[in-house]
């Protein structure tokens, strides 16, 4: 794998784990193949990365792709109550 990745350490000796292959699951989830680097252990696990909430909202939004608002991100982008109205 190229670019950078999530850094994950192994479950069993918390030794640096590194990434060797990524799966895309769907638009909000990715899973991940984890090797832990410390030769003596040589635990392989899969992670699961999920996008669960939106911090700021798309430009381009995918009408499938339906994540709730963090609440920092609902006070700034959810419209005011209209006095009045
Ligand atoms: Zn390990």
């Amino acid at each position: 794998m190229s670019g950078p990745a999530m850094l994950f350490r192994c479950p069993h000796c918390q030794t640096k784990a590194r990434p060797r292959l990524r799966t895309y699951e769907g638009a909000t989830l990715h899973s991940f193949t984890y090797q832990c680097e410390n030769i003596a252990c040589g635990h392989v696990f899969h992670v699961r990365a999920e996008a669960v909430r939106t911090v700021r909202p798309s430009a381009r939004p995918n009408p499938a792709v339906v994540l709730p608002l963090s609440k920092a991100a609902n006070d700034r982008y959810s419209a005011p109550a209209q006095e009045g109205a």
